[in-house]
Order: C-alpha cells, then structure tokens, then sequence
C-alpha cells in the first residue's frame, strides 16, 4: 500500500545518466555500496513524532526526513525492552531464536549473526556509539564493530536506581568526530549506528524545549530530534545523504499512563511496541507504507538492498521489493513478547500477535483486540469470538517455533559490579526468587503490587526513606519472598546509618535467593565499612562463586589483601579484576596506589593515566598522576594535573596542597606560598600537615609564612572520599 500522491524523486541512477551518460551507467552497472547508517531512538512512541500524526510535536527534522523517506505506518518492535528489542533489529531474530528475553540478566550469544558482522564481512568500516549501560558490551551486542563507544564512565552519576546513560548531543558530538575523520579518507564505505536514550525516564529537557512541549516526554524528544537533524545535515552538507542508507527507527514506545503502566517493558500493548520506522534510500520513492512490518524485517532489506546474503536465514522479510513495487506488500504477522513481567517481577510472561487486523495477547487472561475499530486496545473481545483468539494463539505458537529454528545459544550472564543494581532498580531485572513470589500472576492483576515498589522507590530515590521503608514493608506483607522489596529495605538500612537493618534484610533476601552476587557484594561492603576484613572476604568470596566475572568483588578482595600488607596477593586480585572487566576504572586505580606505595612512580603513573581515560572526573586519581607525574620529574604533566584536580573539586583542599607541594621542591617556594593563599577560607585545611610537609620547607622558611599560617584555619581531615 504505497500512497502514490507523496512520491517524489530523488536523485536516482536516470537522472545522473542524463547529466553524464558515461560515469553514471559504469557506476548503475556496478555501483558502489552506499553507506549505512542506523539510528536507533530509545523509548519513541510512533504516534509523538509530527509525520506520525502527532500535531503538538517538535520534531521538524525526522518529519523532514520522513518526507524524503519510506516511512512505515505500522511497524511492530519485538520487545518492549532496550536490549532484546535491539537484538532483534540487528540479528533479524525475534527473542525466542536470538536467547535475549530481558536486559541485564543476558548477553547476545556468540552464534547470532550481526549485521554489523555481514557488512563488516562484506568490506565496510563498523562502529557504533551507544547511550545507555544496557546495551554495554558486555551484553555481546558489539559483535562486528571495530569500534563500539559505550564508555559512559565520564558521564553523570546516575541517580538511584537510574541506569547510566550519556545526552544525546554528546553521541552526536562523538559521531560527527568520528565521520570528520571518516571523510577524510574514505577509503571504506561505513556501516554505523547510532542510539539515543534522551527520551528514556528520567527525562533531561533543556527548558526552551519543555517550554515548547506538551510533555517533559515530548521535550525530550524535541531534544532528540534535533541531534538527529545534526548527522542528517551534516550528511546532506557533504553529499553523501544520498549516498547513505539512512534508517531511523525505536526500539520500543512509552506507556504514558496508558493500561496503567507508566513507561515500558512490562505490557506489549500498542502504545511500547509500535515504532516509527523510516527508511531514506536514493532509489525509493518517497512514500508511506501501510502493511505491517516487524523490526526484523529490517536486517534482511539492508542485507536485499545491498545485494548481500543471510537475509534468508533470519525471522524477517527483505521488503526491498514490495518498497519498489515489485511484489504486493505482504500481510506479515507481527510477534512481540514481555518476559519481563515474568523474570522481572514474577508475574506470567506476555506474548502477542497482531494479524488480519486483530491483536492477540497469550496470558493467564488472554486479551483480542480489533486494533482497527479499538486501536488503543480497550476492549478486550476474547470472551465474544473465542475462535478468532484460537486461531491467533496456534499462529504464534507457529511462530515462535519457526524462529527456533534459528536459535542462537545465549550467552552466560554478563552481569558485574553496580550494573546489576541499577538495572533491577529500574525493573530491568529482578532476580530469580521473586518470579515465585507471585508466579503465573497475570501482569494486569499484579500491576498495583508493582506500582507500590515504583512509589517505594521514587520515595528513595527523594531520600523519603521512612516513606519508602512503610511501603515497601506493605509489599512485603503481600509478597514476603519479594527479594527486590527485601533488597530495597536493604538499601534504606545502609542509607539511614542502620547496618543491622541493613544486613537483616539482606540476609532475608539471600535466605530467598542466594544467586544474587551482588548482594553478597553490599554485605562485603559493609562488613570492609565496619572494618570486619574476614567476614568482607567471606561476602566477596561468596560473591565470585555465584558470578565469577564480578570484577568489583574482586578489586575489593584485593584492597583487602592490600589492607594485610599482602602486596602480592593484591596484585593478583587486581589483574583478576581488569580481566573480567577492561572498562572498569577503580580496579586501576586500586592498582596505581598499590605501586604507588612500592615507589614504582611509572606503573603507578600508567594505572592512573587509564582510570582517567576511562573516567576523567575521578579526582583522585587524577591527583595521584599528578604525584607520580612529579616524582618522575615531569613537572608541567603534574602542574596540569594538579590544576584539573582543583577544577574537579574546587570545594577540596587536597589538589591545591599537592600543587604548592610541586613549586615548593621544584624551587618555587614563594609560588608555593602563593598558591597555598588560595586554601583561604576553605574549611578543611590541615595546618598541621602544613607544617611538618619535608616538601614545604623551604616554603616555611619565606618571611610571608606566618601570615600564610593566620589565614588558613585548621579543621583538617582528607576530604576526598572513595
Ligand atoms: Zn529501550
């Protein structure tokens, strides 16, 4: 169904031939493969972008695109959750065949084939740049990138419970950096995607966008459109716009309220798993295409455009042809699946097919809607025309079995350190024993009992821990083996200064579920807080059987043995530590201190210089390159760094002091005098150390240096926490 009336022309192979006959039928006949860009916006309902109908929105550069573009009017996400949804687009596979049913607990099995593998194979350049922690590469989604940047450790940290994420002009700004270098050579044509999460809770609207906006969700959006405008124009100003298969689509949508879920992942009504879906190609007709089409349709038409194979052995359909008219569009089944409700909070799963204009929901409850006179999916018509539902119900049984037969074994649990907290925080991930606390529980009916440990958690993340403590302990009541509501009662014992709570509910939880490393991991914390080194290293140990990649667990078996004065042994741990995880800064760090104190300043130095590659905020180990930096006599690289200390942490004393140290033993002591002024004021400079510092002594000699003393007042500890 392509509506004709929109067709316009873009620069196809006829017109170049009428400008020059020669170059353009040598390059029809064997044409170069044009580029490939993908770019994928997190949490973006169909229905708020402007060329999806949706008059109050601000998205004037996805409209523009879509004018130029096939955009499809009903396309079906797989998932309504980040990673599986995102797996299906770049394997072609629905859930079932590809093994990721939900974020965090799974990774993309070594099997799958990627699209980035086949365009990689096929001699293109690969990258992508992603915005959230859950698509990390730990989750094995990076199969067939040269580059994948996913390194979000200099971003903000992330609020309780709130996944780790980067700002879409950010991605924008490290793709365009990225094409400026690519365009320099060209050497390869490039496959790349790019993913933005700005329109993910919780929401960061600059405030003329959320002044222009309906909603702080549509303001997010604005936001997104216009880094998307970006790469577009910026493509378009080099020419190379029609020489790029330019693809814009979601992985899933945003409840808004709707059936009573508030974001995504839980439901697989219309509102989560529709999704925009443009398609800009130089020799597709501008137009819209109304039959359904899946997000796995979208690997095998790269694959059919390009001319490249695999596109048949994947779940999808290469809807090149129908696109150019050259076969009827065709009626394909949509599947979408919610094994959240199941693994994440013990409720039954959720499977759905839309076909032949109705919508089946597979649930304790099974729900039919006619999506055509009851498109927001209100009224459920299984009980009058239970045949209808019967026959959907063998047609995804169909399904589901047809993609078995591209299974792809997934791989073992890719979970370390925090991740797994703020993914399960997020109700990305609740562990195992909660599933039988309200096992076969129809989402629907479960829906209140989940939304009380949302409330919980909101208090929480408000500090309102009294508030949160009352609520959780309601859900508790109900469901006494919830080990999310356990884990989060946890969490306000250790945040209100109670470590017996703390550790009661912890131990609750384990006493449910003791799969759950990362618990282990906060009780080794505690007991290291409270400086009980035997019991922590129980905890880590007891941590590592279950997980044996939690990298946190074992940079803090090695502090431990660091504590002890096992050197060696630290060492060990920490090597351990960067195996398990390359991307993980403070294991480095732990390290660089562990030379630092042999007095080995290079491999100290080297430790620090990676934790600030991979996290330029972390002020402390910016400051111990700076020492090593000085004892190493490279004293402008320590001077720099010291001055980024100070920047970092205007409010601390210590990377000012470790500057007046510098100019002291390199001959400056007045400088040192000087510099040290600045502490004026600053409520926790240590005089003491000012005093004794050997480093200061020639500083403590200059006539100025009672008066220096008089200024700084002494209240002094090491502000710099861990
Ligand atoms: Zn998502």
């Amino acid at each position: 169904m392509i509506d004709r009336r929109r067709r316009r022309r873009l620069i196809g192979c006829a017109v170049i031939i009428a400008l020059t006959p020669v170059l353009s039928i040598l390059s029809c006949k064997r044409p170069e493969r044009p580029n490939v860009l993908i770019i994928t916006i997190d949490t973006l309902r169909a229905d708020h972008l402007g060329c999806y109908g949706f008059t109050l929105a601000h998205t004037p550069a996805i409209d523009k695109l879509a004018r130029e573009s096939v955009r499809f009017s009903d396309a079906i996400s797989s998932a309504p959750i980040t990673m599986p949804s995102h797996s299906s687009i770049f394997t072609g596979l629905y859930p079932p065949a590809h093994g990721v049913r939900d974020n965090g607990a799974y990774a993309l099995g070594e099997g799958a084939v990627t699209l980035a593998e086949r365009l990689r194979d096929a001699g293109y350049t690969t990258h992508a740049f992603v915005s959230a922690l859950v698509l990390n590469r730990r989750y094995n989604l990076n199969q067939g990138f040269e580059t994948y940047d996913d390194d979000l450790w200099s971003e903000a940290e992330p609020k309780l419970f709130m996944i780790r994420e980067r700002p879409a002009p950010k991605t924008a700004d490290h793709f365009l950096q990225w094409f400026d270098g690519w365009n320099r050579t060209r050497t390869k044509p490039f496959f790349t995607w790019v993913h933005f999460f700005d329109a993910h809770q919780p929401y960061h609207p600059t405030q003329d966008d959320l002044a222009l906006a309906v909603s702080p969700y549509d303001a997010a959006i604005a936001g997104v459109d216009r880094q998307v405008g970006r790469i577009v124009e910026t493509l378009r100003s080099k020419g190379l716009l029609d020489n790029t298969l330019l693809i814009v689509t979601a992985d899933h949508g945003e409840s808004l309220g709707e059936h009573g879920e508030q974001t995504h992942a839980i439901f697989v009504y219309d509102a989560t798993v529709r999704v925009p879906l443009l398609i800009r190609y130089a020799t597709f007709t501008p137009a819209v295409y109304g039959n359904p089409v899946r997000s796995v349709d979208i690997m095998p038409t790269v694959l059919g455009i390009l001319g490249l194979p695999g596109g048949d052995l994947t779940d999808g359909h290469d809807l090149g042809p129908a696109i150019r008219g050259k076969e009827p569009a065709p009626q394909l089944p949509q599947y979408s699946e919610s094994l959240l409700s199941e693994v994440g909070f013990g409720m039954a799963p959720l499977y759905a097919i839309r076909d032949g204009g109705y919508k089946f929901i597979r649930a304790p409850r099974p729900e039919l809607y006619d999506l055509r006179n009851d498109p927001r999916e209100l009224n459920n018509l299984q009980p009058q025309l239970p045949r209808v539902a019967a026959k959907l119900d063998a047609e995804l049984t169909q399904m589901m079995n047809a993609s078995m037969r591209h299974s792809v074994k997934a791989a073992a649990s890719p979970m370390t350190r925090e991740t797994e907290e703020s993914l399960q925080a997020l109700g990305y991930l609740a562990p195992h024993a909660e599933r039988t606390a309200m096992q076969g529980m129809d989402p629907k009916d479960a829906l209140p009992l989940h939304n009380k440990l949302e409330e919980a958690r909101h208090l929480a993340q408000q500090r309102k821990w009294a508030a949160a403590e009352v609520k959780l302990l309601e859900v508790v009541a109900v469901t006494p083996r919830n080990v999310s509501a356990l884990n989060v009662l946890g969490l306000v014992g250790v945040k209100t200064g109670d470590g017996d709570k703390a550790v009661k509910y912890y131990q609750q939880s384990l006493a449910v579920d003791s799969q759950q490393f990362r618990v282990y991991g906060v009780l080794g914390a505690i007991s290291l807080t409270h400086g009980d080194l035997d019991r922590a290293q129980k905890y880590f140990q007891a941590a590592l059987a279950v997980n044996p990649h939690f990298a946190e667990a074992m940079a803090n078996l090695g502090f431990i043995e660091s504590l002890r004065g096992h050197g060696p042994a630290a060492e060990q741990w920490y090597r351990k530590g960067i195996a398990a995880d390359p991307t993980f800064p403070r294991v480095y760090r732990r390290l660089g201190d562990l030379y630092f104190e042999r007095k080995d300043w290079a491999q100290a130095y080297a430790n620090y210089k990676k934790v600030i590659q991979i996290e330029p905020t972390d002020v402390r180990a910016v400051v111990q390159a700076g020492n090593c930096a000085r004892r190493l006599g490279h004293n402008d690289e320590a001077d720099a760094l010291f001055r980024r200390g100070e920047v970092l942490r205007p409010e601390g004393w210590i990377p000012t002091y470790n500057r007046a140290c510098l100019m002291a033993v390199a001959g400056k002591p007045q400088e040192a005098l000087t510099t040290l002024e600045n502490l004026a004021g600053h409520h926790a400079v240590p005089i003491g150390l000012i005093e004794r510092d050997t480093d200061l002594a020639s500083m403590r000699s200059l006539p100025g240096y009672p008066a220096l003393k008089k200024k700084l007042t002494d209240t002094g500890d090491d502000d710099i926490a861990d």
